[in-house]
């Protein structure tokens, strides 16, 4: 074979790299490194989007998304799930209306009004809330400033006002409940605003009910990483002083609810993007 017919063939992969990368399809052929006219290393990347040389111009860019003016608004492409005004992406668990308090940008868990749930449903994603737990210290351990958010309407991030309060690690603010001591204790005082960045995998369950990948979280709570991509063991539930729920099967898709466990927790800026699995 001549050095002619070598370069054409070479040059004919590269444009077969590129045209199934238009299609979105991962080719196995390109993985190899062959030098260049001038002897230079090509080095290929087999992707989602297709096979492309490094610092290919033609790779496709990420969609812009406005991240907004101040870092925690909600990003364009967000769901924004509460903005202060109104309730009308919640419900009751039973699905009537949410009979939580709306007032000065945030609402607030009124006791014995129940959880409240979001109305759409979502799986893998990731979910941005601030809360804040009572200004007026009552209780101790898990009865000073309860609540929760649920992931899938399952998982529980826990929220306690854990600033200066001991309550067993794997149920203080920020825990997996009954699952995921957080790394640190990053709470701010009673009746400060706080956050929770959670980025949430689903758990994928098999035809026979049984986890085949377990969920997993990353959570930031006031910017500080308190669980790092951690494999979530099983369900959240309470059964008892020492037991939580197992993994149970359920839709690859479920609502964010918030816990009413008596005490006045607020909340605002509620947003989520859907993630892939
Ligand atoms: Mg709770």
């Amino acid at each position: 074979m001549n050095r002619l017919l070598i370069w054409q063939l070479l040059f004919t992969c590269v444009i077969a790299a590129g045209c199934n990368s238009q299609q979105g399809q991962v080719t196995p052929s390109a993985q190899s490194n062959p030098t260049g006219p001038q002897g230079q290393v090509r080095q290929y990347v087999t992707t989602q989007t297709g096979v492309w040389l490094v610092h290919d111009t033609n790779r496709p860019a990420p969609p812009v998304v406005w991240p907004g003016s101040v870092d925690g608004q909600p990003p364009s492409d967000a769901v924004v799930l509460f903005d202060g005004n109104d309730l009308d992406q919640w419900v009751s668990m039973r699905g009537g209306p949410a009979r939580w308090l709306v007032r000065d940008g945030f609402m607030e868990v009124v006791k014995g009004a129940g959880d409240i749930r979001t109305r759409q449903e979502f799986g893998s994603c990731q979910l941005h809330i601030e809360f804040a737990t009572p200004q007026q210290v009552t209780g101790s351990g898990q009865g000073r400033g309860n609540s929760g958010v649920f992931l899938q309407g399952q998982y529980e991030v826990q929220i306690l006002d854990s600033y200066d309060n001991f309550t067993y690690p794997d149920g203080q603010c920020g825990a997996l409940y009954g699952r995921a001591v957080p790394l640190v204790n990053a709470c701010r005082p009673p009746g400060q605003w706080q956050s929770y960045d959670i980025i949430y995998h689903r758990p994928i369950f098999g035809q026979d009910g049984a986890v085949v990948r377990k969920a997993t979280f990353t959570v930031l709570h006031n910017g500080v990483l308190i669980h790092d991509h951690v494999e979530l063991e099983g369900g959240t539930g309470w059964v008892g002083p020492h037991a939580v729920t197992p993994y149970r099967p359920h839709p690859d898709v479920g609502p964010i609810i918030l816990q009413d466990h008596g005490n006045p927790v607020r909340f605002r800026n509620i947003w989520i993007r859907p993630l892939k699995d």
